[in-house]
């Protein structure tokens, strides 16, 4: 695809829980070069479909998890010419985060957080988040 070409978009949730100040991350199964690396989960936005809503649709896919959706929280990423990722603030209304796609989920605190991005352990798209996150989840 040309760097003229439609450009789609790629949510991802920052999803917290508010009473443990802890951000739920997903390990990535493929591909190659990032399975086993931990990432924000969600999925690309379907044409007509609003970035929250697929955000919402990705969770209940891949988690089994209802969420309600904030705002943006990061700095995009271009992943490539025709693919940019952002970031939404959610917290989860229902369910228990439960990967049908993900080899394995967590709970990190911004310590875990940090500890893990020194490590190299975060998708390298993810990390570029890392210090608004760990700033969001001291806030609040
Ligand atoms: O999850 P899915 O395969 O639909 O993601 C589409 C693209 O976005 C992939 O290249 C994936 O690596 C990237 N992605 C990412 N960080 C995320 C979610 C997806 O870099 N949190």
């Amino acid at each position: 695809m040309s760097a003229a070409g439609p450009v789609r978009l790629v949510v991802a949730g920052a999803i917290i829980d508010l009473e443990n100040r802890s951000l739920l991350l997903a390990r990535r199964r493929y591909p190659a070069e990032v399975a086993g690396l931990w990432e924000l989960p969600g999925g690309k936005v379907e044409v007509g479909e609003t970035p929250e809503r697929a955000l919402r649709r990705e969770l209940a896919e891949e988690l089994g998890i209802d969420v309600e959706v904030g705002g943006r929280i990061g700095p995009e990423v271009a992943l490539r010419a025709d693919l940019v990722l952002i970031a939404l603030t959610a917290r989860v209304v229902s369910g228990t985060a439960t990967p049908t796609e993900h080899s394995a989920v967590r709970w990190v605190d911004g310590a875990g957080l940090s500890a893990m991005a020194s490590e190299g352990e975060l998708v390298p798209a993810d990390a570029v988040w890392v210090s608004d996150l760990i700033e969001e989840l001291a806030r609040r």
